[in-house]
């Protein structure tokens, strides 16, 4: 489920960061990162790449697996594992698919286990048949460690859009071999350009993502990239200065 009101910003969400991270200069890519809007929602599906090893994460395959099959084999990755940032719908639909060409695990918080449990309720929410379900193979959990590649990203447990909404945070200096590409931050549904997550749903909570966003996200670096689960790019700094959920406290 998307955010709470969509503002439209202009701006790029595709491979600026790729751009960005290359510094100008002409140096190998420091990171394969493709976004992918999918399905109804438009979720943003997340396919973050080491172009040295080819291993890979997934976050979010919502839809569309098709087309998120298709990126991995043109950049030639092997997927490490398929992460969920929360268990909506528009976020875990593909799921099955993915794990079933990829083999790889699947991960999810604990606290949104009996949300995915209730996928066909939330299939009939929106009219939709309730895509396939699989077994959450590994639990995420805040501070927890994803490695691939070259790469160790932080799990940031931010309930508030969900119970078990988590954020997904690479650092700056996570790539060991290259230059200093800015960290990026995999919102989900709890931080959008403009925006927060709805908390109107079942497992919402209003205080819980504004205590989120507070105290672990706005403690980010200002040129964090965030990869919010729908919309566009933004980052930590264009958030903490003009998002009017944010101001007004
Ligand atoms: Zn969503
Ligand atoms: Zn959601």
């Amino acid at each position: 489920m998307p955010l709470a009101r969509a503002r439209s910003r202009h701006r790029p969400s595709g491979d600026e960061d790729a751009i960005l991270a290359a510094g100008g200069r002409c140096m190998a890519e420091n990171i394969i990162h493709e976004i992918l809007p999918v399905g109804l929602l438009q979720c943003n599906c997340s396919v973050v790449g080491d172009p040295q090893t080819r291993e890979a994460i997934v976050l979010d395959p919502g839809d569309e697996v098709e087309r998120i099959l298709e990126i991995i084999a043109r950049h030639k990755l092997t997927v490490r594992a398929i992460l969920n940032t929360h268990a909506h719908i528009d976020h875990v639909g593909g799921l099955k698919k993915m794990q079933q060409a990829t083999g790889a695990p699947v991960l999810m918080h604990p606290d949104d286990l009996e949300l995915y449990r209730r996928l066909d309720t939330q299939a009939a929410w929106l009219g939709m048949e309730a895509p396939a379900r699989v077994e959450v193979d590994e639990l995420l959990r805040e501070g927890d460690a994803v490695r691939w590649g070259g790469y160790q990203a932080r799990v940031m447990h931010t309930p508030g859009h969900t119970r078990g909404s988590v954020c997904l945070y690479l650092p700056a200096d996570a790539h060991l071999e290259s230059g200093k590409p800015p960290a990026k931050l995999f919102a989900g549904d709890t931080l959008f350009a403009g925006s927060i997550g709805r908390t109107d749903l079942p497992g919402g909570s209003f205080d819980l993502i504004m205590r989120s966003i507070h105290s672990k996200l706005l403690a980010l670096p200002d040129d964090t990239l965030v990869y919010p689960g729908h919309g566009p790019t933004t980052t930590i700094g264009e958030e903490r200065e003009s998002n009017p959920f944010l101001r007004s406290l």
